[in-house]
């Protein structure tokens, strides 16, 4: 039922101590194997920087949904974020700095999604967010609204480098609009990405062929 040892009386108090021992540190051994275990489960989907989720666990996660989107008939948007000259905050602040402002950046990105999206750690300074369920013109602008809570939240206590504030470039590809796979729709999200860069940086473009229709709401292709 449970029980570890047993003793036969009279105890004798130099076993009995003995027994306790043994016990106490085989209990301790089994507590470190399930933290192990736990951290290592952990460490397997989470990035340890920030906390967000990993690239492997995003990587699932979207041909996931990709399957799912298939069956169900419903667009699938991805953003891609990468901050903006980090190389310079990193340069000026050291790169403990950069860090604390990576973990930031993973808060705000956190507070900006609804539950069902996934925010990830895509790699080094760069992000990114699967929003299922999109709703394109939605989603256009709550990429706007998360620019403009970079540009105005205060990562910096002064300007450095000629820079006053931290921004962030970000491309938008949907599912299956621009992509039939979910390399396709990272490739797509990651070229709006570098136009975004290329156009002057802080701020959001979209895939190539998507142009959103203000007045009803989808997502149209440029040719129609
Ligand atoms: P751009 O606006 O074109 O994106 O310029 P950038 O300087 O942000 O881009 P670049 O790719 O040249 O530099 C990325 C920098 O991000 C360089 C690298 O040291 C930094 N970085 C990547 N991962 C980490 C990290 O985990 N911690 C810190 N502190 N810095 C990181
Ligand atoms: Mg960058
Ligand atoms: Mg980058």
């Amino acid at each position: 039922l449970g029980a570890d040892d047993f003793l036969v009386k009279p105890v004798d108090f130099r076993e009995l101590a003995a027994r306790v021992k043994v016990l106490l540190e085989k209990k301790h051994f089994i507590d470190r194997l399930r933290s192990d275990y736990a951290e290592a489960l952990n460490s397997a989907i989470n990035d340890g920087l920030t906390g967000l989720y990993n690239r492997t666990y995003f990587m699932r996660f979207l041909e996931q949904e990709i399957l799912r989107s298939n069956r169900q008939g419903y667009p699938i948007g991805l953003l891609m974020i990468d901050l903006d000259d980090f190389k310079k905050v990193n340069d000026s602040l050291g790169h403990l700095e950069g860090d604390r402002i990576l973990q930031e950046t993973a808060r705000i990105l956190r507070h900006g999604v609804r539950e069902i999206d996934l925010p990830a750690r895509y790699g080094g300074e760069e992000f990114a967010i699967v929003y299922p369920y999109a709703d394109p013109r939605g989603l256009h602008k709550a990429a706007l609204r998360l620019l403009s809570t970079f540009g105005t939240h205060r990562f910096l206590s002064e300007p450095i480098a000629g820079m006053a504030c931290l921004t962030v470039s970000m491309g938008l590809a949907f599912y299956p609009q621009n992509a039939a796979t979910a390399e396709e729709l990272i490739a797509a999200a990651d070229t709006a990405l570098y136009k975004a860069k290329q156009s002057g940086r802080n701020r959001v473009v979209l895939a190539d062929s998507v142009v959103i229709d203000f007045r009803t709401h989808t997502v149209k292709d440029k040719e129609e």
